[in-house]
């Protein structure tokens, strides 16, 4: 699969982001100098490096291996793209005796394929596990990636959102006033809907809670129902809550372009509106990565550790909610007040569905929900059997811990990579596939914006109807039960 390619970055979308514009004169030497000094810097990829065995056991673990039976799509393949110039550079063996050891020097044609198979990982660590040591090829894609970047070969859809979230504030370049316009549509249509003024605030100081959502929940379905079913929540508990204008991303999209200086920049800015804003908490919508980012990474990527002086510090957060260390998920808030009986359901309004849950990787495998382990897999299931009746998992192999990736994550989503993604959701399709045939199933609920964008642009090649791609608050949306006020004509007026 060496052929398919993303389009690379040009020269002012690399230096937007801090990298060269340029596939660099020096490139060989810059990249030997980077491994260098990310082999220092990650002490696990310095151990990745040193201690697989070759022992196969991941190597049909991978999505776009399945898909694709191409070697050096399996982990250990690609990984192998790497650890053969580390061998040539960073050992003895590989240093006075590269023949024997299978260490090679970094040619321009090698750092092509670095390009073509580092972004045909969706970085979901499947992979590793099933390494019986706990090998991330995630990780080592990361610090492909980052090497390449250093050298001025990035990639055009990655790092582009990325210089857009620095400079608008999101994903999607959407300016405050045009959210502001989008927010006050959604308002009146959900008041035309079912009569009651649930409000979509921007901006609000003082606020109990700062949502940050994936910029895809403002204006395309499906994501815009999981909005209108946080919106809801959030009315039905009685709560201050609030959006930003300068903070209107969760995505993080440093993680896909393997940058920590660009990941801590993107969180840095969340931090800052919810500063500004004077709120107390963060909550985070349906979006896998940013989740992971938020849940793995936060505390120490804003720099301020876990004193308990700045808001967000877990410290602190836990002092406020002891079974939430900052942030909190939205599924966490809503499986919260669920529990607490405070939200009330008409489960019969999902009757026309029969719905099943893909667990989207980077919750699955990169984070947790709840105080307890494996919370992150009961978490959305639990919702989703609160507001509906008819529910089936997939297969169990597919599912939790061993969820295949949807294709489309870890910055594929482009449609200059359609082939590979179409390819790698091969997996997650056929156990799909399973559970229409066996029970039925009409719709296929996510909590990642990214899922539901590739599984609605892939299901039809696989002969399904994309209108069954959907969220779990789209789920709640459909089964809360508002109360509605006496005398109200329009959502202006409420
Ligand atoms: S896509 Fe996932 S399973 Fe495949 S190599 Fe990357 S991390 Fe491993
Ligand atoms: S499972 Fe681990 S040790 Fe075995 S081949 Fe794969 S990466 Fe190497």
């Amino acid at each position: 699969m060496a052929h398919i390619k993303s389009f690379p970055a040009n020269a002012p979308i690399q230096e937007a982001i801090g990298f060269p514009g340029e596939l660099v004169e020096d490139w060989h030497d810059k990249a030997i100098a980077k491994m260098g000094d990310l082999l220092g810097k990650y002490r696990s990829l310095k151990v990745f490096m040193d201690a697989c065995v070759h022992c196969g056991a991941c190597t049909d673990k991978c999505h776009y291996f399945i898909g694709t039976n191409d070697p050096k799509n399996m982990p250990v393949g690609r990984q192998e793209l790497m650890r053969k110039v580390y061998r040539r550079h960073f050992t003895f063996a590989g240093k006075y005796f590269p023949a024997l050891v299978g260490a090679v020097d970094l040619t321009k044609e090698l750092l092509d394929e670095w390009y073509s198979y580092f972004y045909q990982c969706s970085e979901c660590r499947r992979c590793s596990v099933y390494c019986p040591y706990g090998i991330d090829t995630a990780e080592v894609t990361m610090a492909g990636r980052e090497i390449l970047d250093t050298v001025g070969y990035g990639q055009k859809y990655t790092n582009e959102i990325m210089g857009k979230l620095h400079r608008i504030g999101n994903n999607l370049g959407l300016p405050g006033p045009a959210l502001e316009d989008t927010l006050q549509g959604l308002e009146e249509d959900i008041f035309d809907d079912i009569g009651v003024p649930v409000k979509l605030p921007l901006d609000l100081e003082g606020a109990e809670i700062m949502l940050v959502t994936p910029s895809a929940d403002f204006f395309s379905e499906p994501h815009v129902e999981s909005l209108i079913g946080y919106a809801k929540v959030f009315h039905a508990a009685g709560v201050k809550w609030t959006l930003s204008s300068t903070a209107s991303e969760a995505g993080n999209f440093g993680m896909f372009i393997g940058s920590y200086a660009n990941m801590r920049r993107a969180a840095l800015r969340i931090r800052q509106a919810a500063l500004e804003l004077g709120v107390k908490r963060i909550v985070v919508g349906e979006c896998g990565h940013a989740w992971r980012v938020a849940y793995s990474f936060w505390n120490t990527l804003t720099g301020v550790g876990a004193g308990g002086e700045d808001p967000f510090s877990i410290e602190l957060q836990k002092q406020l909610d002891p079974r939430y260390p900052a942030p909190q998920h939205i599924c966490e808030y809503t499986h919260d007040l669920i529990q607490q009986g405070k939200l009330k359901f008409d489960k019969s309004a999902n009757d026309h569905r029969t719905i099943t849950f893909h667990d989207s990787c980077n919750v699955a495998r990169g984070s947790r929900m709840g105080n307890t382990p494996g919370g992150q897999f009961t978490i959305p299931r639990d919702i989703i059997k609160a507001v509906a009746n008819n529910y089936y998992d997939m297969a169990a192999e597919t599912i939790g811990e061993g969820t295949f990736c949807c294709g489309g994550g870890g910055g594929l989503l482009t449609d200059d990579l359609m082939e590979i993604r179409v390819k790698g959701a091969l997996p997650r399709m056929e156990a799909l596939n399973d559970v229409v045939k066996e029970n039925g199933v009409n719709f296929m609920a996510a909590i990642c914006a990214i899922c539901k964008a590739q599984f609605t642009k892939v299901v039809p090649y696989y002969g399904f109807d994309m209108s069954m791609i959907g969220g779990v608050h789209q789920l709640v949306s459909t089964a809360i039960v508002l109360e509605v006020p006496e005398e109200t004509e329009s959502a202006e007026e409420a």
